[in-house]
């Protein structure tokens, strides 16, 4: 057809499968098994539905004012979005446009070249090193803008706030976004070096420690500048991004910091158990500090484990990429949930 000539084409993002059936183990997009803060659910119930008829708040205040008081910043340093993804996607078309090429890591988050399609970004990815760490000099070559997650996905390698500041300090004249959705599970925020930094973009989302994905909720914080540059974005796309439902329960979330360091607490553990037995399973992987552990047997190919415990319903993530297509993500559930992975995966290396 004529008009297909003037279509944008773009390479669409390929999330998780989502199955939902009663009895399967979940454990292939790195949700929180547990459910959100009992305040959350309390507030559910109770809120005014009445109050749907009118638009939100248009700046999310509940929400951004919450995150402002949590993380001891100022409101004006906050923006939220629908999802971190949201939140990233708005920060590529706000931040980079130099026409240079944008830098990150060759194994990461599958989501940031999508994003460089989408937005006509130029970008260049830097391999992570054998150990899997990023090599902080690979940064220093000319670049429009760099984005990378701490820990990494999907190898739940953390990088030290040294190597984060290092990176920062050497790209003055462009912005670097530090994706920390997986900051939570025992990681140093980037956060620290806001006073020093006005280049610095730190991107959380609810979807992994905060229990939230179905609502929907990411935010980051930098300098006023650089937020207020995306907030004229975002006015210039769509001025009510957030629901109301998903500005007062998020808003009511941070403020249960109690539960919310239980609930980190018992994945944090319930990882650490799973590395040992795992380990004498013949697995190896690096050493995870976020909520899922990326693994690879020492015989048997990943493909063929991916297939079989999906067989047995019990969904991880596996990818047909270079260097990857021999691990398995595997998402850290309830201890009942990675005892039913353990067991199966016994019998089966053993078969
Ligand atoms: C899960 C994830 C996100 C996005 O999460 P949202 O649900 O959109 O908030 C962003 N970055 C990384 C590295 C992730 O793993």
């Amino acid at each position: 057809m004529k008009w297909e000539e003037n279509v944008r084409k773009v390479v669409p993002y390929v999330a998780g499968e989502q199955p939902n059936r009663p009895g399967m183990i979940k454990l292939n997009t790195n949700e929180c098994p547990y459910p959100p803060a009992p305040g959350v659910g309390r507030l559910a119930r109770e809120m005014d539905y009445d109050a749907l008829r009118l638009y939100p708040d248009m700046d999310s205040r509940p929400l951004v004012e919450a995150l402002a008081a949590y993380y001891h910043v100022e409101p004006a340093q906050v923006f939220v979005g629908v999802g971190s993804d949201d939140v990233l996607s708005m920060a590529f078309m706000t931040f980079f446009n130099s026409g240079k090429p944008v830098l990150f890591p060759d194994v990461t988050y599958s989501f940031y070249d999508v994003w460089a399609g989408l937005h006509q970004i130029p970008y260049r990815t830097c391999p992570l090193g054998e150990d899997w760490h990023i090599r902080p000099a690979d940064y220093c070559q000319p670049n429009g803008g760099i984005v990378f997650p701490n820990p990494n996905a999907p190898t739940g390698l953390l990088e030290s706030l040294d190597v984060v500041e290092e990176i920062v300090a050497s790209n003055r004249d462009v912005v670097v976004i530090v994706d920390e959705a997986y900051i939570d599970f025992g990681g140093e925020s980037a956060l620290a070096l806001l006073d020093q930094y006005d280049n610095l973009l730190v991107v959380g989302t609810f979807s992994k420690s905060r229990a939230m994905a179905g609502l929907r909720i990411g935010f980051c914080i930098g300098s006023e500048k650089l937020i207020g540059y995306l907030n004229n974005v975002k006015f210039a796309f769509n001025s009510y991004t957030m629901n109301l439902p998903a500005q007062l329960l998020g808003a009511e979330a941070v403020r249960e910091e109690g539960y919310f360091r239980e609930t980190v607490g018992k994945i944090i553990a319930t990882r650490e158990r799973t590395k040992g037995k795992m380990k004498e399973l013949g697995f190896s992987f690096p050493d995870s500090k976020a909520n899922f552990i990326f693994a690879t047997h020492a015989s048997i190919p990943a493909g063929q484990i991916y297939t079989a415990l999906r067989e047995a319903d019990i969904y991880v993530r596996h990818w047909d990429k270079p260097r990857i297509s021999e691990y398995l993500r595997i998402t850290i559930g309830t201890d009942q949930q990675m005892d039913r992975l353990l067991g199966f995966l016994e019998t089966y290396v053993r078969a």
